[in-house]
């Protein structure tokens, strides 16, 4: 069983509709969506939801009012501005808190406890292009390294329970700590950039840090059309790293109309390019 990541330096690239399209295309696969901060593989893939389990965070520290006498210890050792006062106790802002611990190691009376934080939701469902494990962020939660984890562990296991060729993985965007999480161990990457200043840079530090963790890259650009110099200066920068670009998706209306009707692939000439980059994956990655 082989994992395919769909990654990009940034937002907002366009990585989450090739996911889509990747996932429409690809034979006998489970669907990751790792991208938990902006999931919205759901929206054209309409999932039905087949369980749904809560996802521990890291603890979050809370004040016992009747132990506290007000020292401002746990102040100032709070690296995270987590901790106020309201009068002489200490309260702390949960949405702050990034359960630490130092502040209940710290505090003299005994007052700090670290209690159980449910971050999220895991989900796995089924669609009608495969079965899917995705993720729902509680509300003020930030995406984690763990959560992503453990999205792709739920996502191998169902591969393999279900006889499945791969997973397609949507990856969360930028090079942090989730981003690490999706990359490390996968059998290839599909990055997915724009001919932009900034869809550039993003592509270096994305490419990098893929050499970093010694995973295959292939690069697709989309709306390569809109400039074609930059798409250009792109294709030999990939050249230049022996990296190939296995697709150029022109600007195409029919795909915010395609999207917008809740379909995952459209018809016209930007899907008939992403159907390109689908087989050229396939081939590489033999699945
Ligand atoms: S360290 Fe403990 S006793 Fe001191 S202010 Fe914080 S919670 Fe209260
Ligand atoms: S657990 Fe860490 S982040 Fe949370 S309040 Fe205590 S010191 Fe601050």
């Amino acid at each position: 069983m082989k994992e395919l990541l769909v990654v990009s330096g940034k937002g907002g690239t366009g990585k989450t509709t090739i996911a889509a399209a990747l996932a429409v295309l690809t034979q006998d696969k489970v669907i990751a969506d790792c991208d938990v901060d902006a999931a919205d593989l759901w929206l054209v893939l309409h999932p039905a939801s087949i369980r749904k389990d809560a996802f521990r965070g890291l603890d979050k520290a809370i004040v016992d009012r009747n132990k506290c006498i007000g020292c401002g210890l746990c102040f100032e050792v709070c690296r995270f501005d987590a901790v106020g006062f309201e009068g002489q106790i200490a309260v702390i802002n949960r949405d702050s808190c990034e359960g630490c611990g130092v502040c209940f190691r710290c505090c003299p009376q005994k007052a700090i406890e670290m209690k159980e934080n449910i971050a999220g939701h895991v989900m796995e469902s089924q669609t009608k292009y495969g079965y899917m494990v995705h993720a729902q962020l509680g509300v003020g939660e930030e995406n984690s390294g763990r959560l992503v984890a453990e999205v792709r562990k739920r996502a191998r296991e169902a591969a393999e329970r279900l006889d499945a060729r791969c997973v397609i993985i949507d990856g969360p965007p930028g090079i942090g700590c989730p981003v690490i999480s999706a990359v490390t161990g996968v059998d290839m990457a599909l990055v997915v950039t724009e001919p932009t200043v900034a869809g550039r840079h993003d592509l270096e530090r994305i490419l990098d840090l893929l050499s970093h963790f010694k995973v295959p890259a292939v690069v697709c650009v989309n709306k390569s059309d809109l400039d074609e110099g930059r798409s250009l200066e792109i294709a030999q920068y990939c050249a230049s790293r022996c990296v190939e670009v296995v697709g150029e998706i022109p600007f195409d209306e029919d795909v915010p109309r395609t999207l917008a009707q809740g379909q995952a692939l459209g018809t016209g000439q930007a899907a008939r390019e992403m159907r390109r980059v689908a087989d050229r994956v396939h081939s590489l990655m033999a699945i």
